[in-house]
Parts: C-alpha cells; structure tokens; sequence
C-alpha cells in the first residue's frame, strides 16, 4: 500500500514532465542550478521570423550540453547591453549574442572583455577591426553578398525563361526593392548583388521604387499597398531582402487582384516554412536558403567549446575564415528544387 503512495507521484511527475511543450521558455532564474556551463545568448528581437528558427536551433543543440540563458532584446540595444551585464553577473561562461545594432558590438565586446569572456556574435555581422580587436571573439553567419548573387542569378535566368514577365514588352525588368533594415549587412549585400547580378547577365533593370520594410511582413504589406495603387502595372517584378517581406508583398499583391494571369513574381532570401508552402503553389517564384539550423548549430557548438575553455572548432566540421567567422553556405530555391528547402527545416 505504501509503494503505490510512492509510485504514483513519481509516475505522475514523469508525465507531466513528458508532455511539457518543446517550446517551454527557458528557465533563467539565477536560482536553477546544474553543472552545465551556462551560456547567455541575446536573440536581437524574438518576433523576427527567421530568428525564431535560429533560436529553437540554438536550444536544441544545447539540449544536454549547456545551460543557455536567452535573451529577447526586443529590438533595443540598452536593453541588449543590460542583458549582457546581468548574465555576466550570473557567471555565464561564453556569450552568443545577435546584436540589435550591427555598429553596437564594440560595446558589448567592451563588457566580455572586462569580465575575460567569450563572444560568439550571430546573424549580424560586426566590423571586422572589432573581431580583430579582442583574441576571444568570433563570428556565425554567411557571405552576405552570396545570398545577392544567388537571388540575382535566379531571377535573371526565370526572367529570361518567362516572356511574358516583361509586361509592357519594353526588354526592360522594373522592379521594385523591399529591403532589410538598413546598415544590416545582409540587407546592404542582397540589395547591391541582386540586381548587379542581374545586369551582368545582360538584362536591363528599371528600379520602380526602393525602400525598407524593415524585415517585417506587415511593413512590406503597407509599403506594397502604396506602390501597387501609386505605380500599379508599372511593377514587373517584386525583389525583397527577406521572405518575411516577400509574404507580406504576396499578401497585398492577392488583396489587389494580381493573382492568376496577372500575378507578378516575388523573390525572397531565407526559405522559411511559409514561403516554402508558396513556392509550391506557385504564388511565390523563388527564395534563397539561409540556413537557419546550421547557424543555429554552429553558433551553439562555437559557444559551448569556448565555454568549456577549447579551441572554438575543436571537434567540430566548422571552419573559421580570416576574420574567425564560420560562413554557413546560402543555395537558391525554387519550385524544381523545394524538397532541399523543407529537409532543411526538419
Ligand atoms: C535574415 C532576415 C532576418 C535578419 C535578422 C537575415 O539574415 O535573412 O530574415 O530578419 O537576418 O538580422
């Protein structure tokens, strides 16, 4: 009698435990204990579609391995700083930090320094003379020009496959640029080496109208709503530095009646789940992968190794450039070659 008092809490506690959900926040408290090496890591703002995917990689590689306190610096570099200062406090071993402000990382790299810390910076690359200025900093990311080039090349082969793009039969593709947050090198990059690679393969652009929508699906929906009523038919093309961005163009260009016949084509970098989905449905004509679970991962193993006072790749497939950064490869993705995009993501 007294064993099943015993066994059934126990059994209880296990279920319960079982079926907590997988995205449980993380417990932070300073007053959890463990023996893992505790990693603080700052994600410059959780409502950012792709960084939610790079963050859920981050959690899952450190599952066993350490203790990540994480961070949501909702898009305000003071807030970040403060966050950095308070796991200092809280005797993390090694920071993985995703800046809100690209120029910010002096600042931070100020912080770990006093305190003789590890930083793996993420996602937003610093300037190189930072990295260079502190033995015990490195970087995770891409080649940001990379994701430009590919765009750009996409774009410039379907054009040419698809005559009927060119809706006023001018041989001229106008277009219009939504673009990242300014100053973000990936939004600077895709910008420039998109439509220069476009050029270079011979085709003549006609810039419509740039502007940024900031990586945020509702901004690129107002900002396409406005362009679609000021320059309507003028548009041939739809060229954005995010698939956020791209739904939320899609999402204005089906509330206007450009659908079927009259749809136009729009290209994104990423290749989330949802653009993915539109890929296949053909509301969407291409994006490019920027893999969010290797940089995930990359970042996590980089962290953790430094944390546990290795070399940053020891044991590891990464390799560091000239400037200790890990560049995780970028591929183009359209409808013929989706499946590679969805793998990606399990
Ligand atoms: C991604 C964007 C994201 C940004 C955040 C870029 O690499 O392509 O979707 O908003 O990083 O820094």
């Amino acid at each position: 009698m007294k064993k099943s008092f015993l066994v059934f809490p126990i059994i209880a506690a296990l279920l319960v435990g079982g079926c907590s959900p997988k995205t449980k926040t993380p417990d932070t408290s300073p007053t959890k204990t463990t023996s893992l090496p505790k990693i603080g890591v700052t994600i410059y703002k959780y409502d950012d579609n792709f960084m939610s995917f790079v963050r859920n990689s981050i959690q899952k590689a450190a599952a066993g391995k350490a203790d990540v306190l994480m961070n949501d610096s909702q898009n305000d570099q003071a807030k970040q700083n403060d966050q950095v200062s308070t796991m200092i406090s809280k005797g993390v071993k090694s920071l993985a930090i995703n800046l809100v402000d690209p120029k910010a990382a002096q600042g931070i790299v100020d912080l770990a320094k006093a305190a003789k810390l590890p930083i793996v910076f993420f996602n937003k690359e610093p300037e190189a003379a930072v990295l260079k200025g502190y033995d015990k900093t490195w970087y995770v990311g891409t080649i940001s020009s990379e994701s430009g080039v590919l765009q750009g090349d996409m774009i410039a082969k379907l054009w040419k496959a698809h005559p009927e793009w060119d809706v006023n039969k001018d041989g001229t593709l106008s277009y219009v640029m939504i673009k990242g947050e300014p100053g973000h090198p990936d939004a600077e990059a895709r910008t420039k080496y998109s439509v220069d690679t476009i050029v270079k393969a011979g085709i003549k652009v006609n810039k419509v109208v740039e502007d940024t929508a900031m990586w945020d699906t509702a901004k690129a929906t107002d900002k396409m709503d406005a362009w679609i009523s000021k320059y309507g038919t003028k548009i041939e093309v739809v060229i954005t530095n995010n698939d956020g961005m791209a739904l939320g163009a899609i999402a204005s260009l089906e509330k206007a009646g450009y659908t079927g016949a009259k749809q136009i084509p729009v290209f994104g970098v990423d290749a989330i789940p949802d653009a993915l989905s539109l890929i296949q449905s053909g509301k969407m004509a291409g994006t490019v992968l920027n893999d969010a679970v290797n940089q995930g991962k990359a970042t996590l193993d980089l962290a953790l190794n430094v944390a546990n006072g290795k070399a940053p790749t020891e044991g590891t497939a990464w390799k560091l450039d000239e400037n200790k950064a890990v560049r995780v490869p970028y591929l183009a993705i359209t409808k013929d070659n989706v499946q590679v995009g969805l793998d990606a993501y399990k």
